[in-house]
């Protein structure tokens, strides 16, 4: 069966081509067929540099492991053809202790689409059709839009983090940086009712989290950054950059929580660690997610938050590379999305 898609050649090289799937459906697959896909943060450190923290791709690959999609062929598996999936991306392997104990992120063994840590490397989902584990997929109800469930995987890692942090209804966050992974803390900071404040460069980026739910924003070197300082019960640092980092440390309150939700890159740039200690900061890693994403599914579906603010813009799956550009540009406020065609 031939269907188009997108394949990362190279650092910012991406071809389009017509490709042709397995004739046979692997037995504990599905055949899905793409709803909407978008660009994570991970996907655009492979689209810069081929190669994302360390890990280099050993030859071309699809990106994307965020999408839904609907099911072409259920191959046995209990859903109805045309059904609406989520789509979980993390393939853990079932059986090791982490797995057991429902940590699957930190399955040792775990496999990812589109990623150079799984080898031999699993294609993404930025292309028309491709088969999955139906076990990764989960159903929804009626009327949920594509363009909203395909969040299903961001908004999970940035609940995961919300929950590592403690946040509930009593807590001042501080979310430092607005892509869209500090967007989407928002949304998971704003469903645990807590109050939440933000920073970012740009003010069209303040504006997207004021409509998900931040009560004030401040405009890096435009505001007055010191009233921050000591302030917060929980920073979410989302911006990767050693500022916001060393930004985080010092609006978190004493016996605060710093919770870092994006990779922070190396640089040359100190951190403040000194405060880490002074102030008793607890600080806490989060990679991926367990259980939220079901949480995140349910939250989609409740329709409760505008994902519509968060879309930046659209994209064809023939037109991946404009689709990267985009958000490699910095320009874009929000996740672009990947869709069959435009
Ligand atoms: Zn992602
Ligand atoms: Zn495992």
């Amino acid at each position: 069966m031939g269907y188009t898609r997108s394949l990362l050649t190279a650092a910012r090289s991406i071809a389009i081509e017509e490709a042709d799937l397995p004739g046979e459906i692997a037995p504990d697959h599905m055949r899905l067929r793409l709803a909407t896909a978008s660009i994570c943060g991970t996907d655009m450190h492979y689209f810069r540099h081929f190669a994302n923290a360390g890990f280099t791709l050993d030859y071309p690959v699809t990106l994307g492991h965020e999408a839904c999609a609907y099911v072409e062929d259920a191959n046995g598996h209990g859903f109805a053809a045309g059904a609406l999936v989520a789509i979980n991306p993390v393939i853990e392997c079932g059986t090791c202790e982490k797995c057991r104990s429902g940590d699957i992120n930190m399955c040792p063994d775990k496999r990812f689409p589109g990623s150079a840590t799984t080898k031999p490397h699993i294609d993404g989902f930025f292309r028309n059709y491709f088969d999955f584990p139906a076990r990764c997929c989960r159903t929804v109800s009626k009327g949920v839009d594509p363009d909203h469930l395909t969040f299903a995987e961001p908004l999970a890692c940035a609940m995961h983090c919300v929950n590592r942090a403690g946040v509930d209804r009593q807590t001042k966050v501080l979310v430092t940086g607005c892509g869209p992974m500090g967007l989407l803390a928002v949304v998971g900071c704003r469903a645990r009712g807590a109050q939440i404040h933000v920073t970012d460069l740009k003010q069209g980026a303040i504006d997207a989290a004021r409509a998900v739910g931040a009560s004030k924003g401040y405009v890096i070197g435009r505001d007055d950054l010191t009233e921050l300082s000591n302030r917060y019960d929980v920073v979410i640092e989302a911006s990767g950059s050693p500022h916001g980092y060393n930004q985080a440390l010092d609006a978190a309150r004493k016996q605060g929580v710093v919770a870092v939700l994006s990779l922070i890159q190396p640089t040359d740039v100190p951190i403040n660690l000194h405060l880490n200690a002074l102030k008793e900061i607890t600080s806490t890693g989060s990679i991926l997610f367990t259980r939220e994403f079901d949480d995140a599914v349910d939250l989609i579906e409740s329709g409760d938050v505008d994902f519509d603010s968060l879309v930046a813009g659209r994209f064809g799956v023939a037109e991946t590379l404009a689709a990267c550009e985009l958000m490699a540009s910095g320009e874009a406020v929000g996740k672009v999305l990947i869709k069959p065609s435009a």
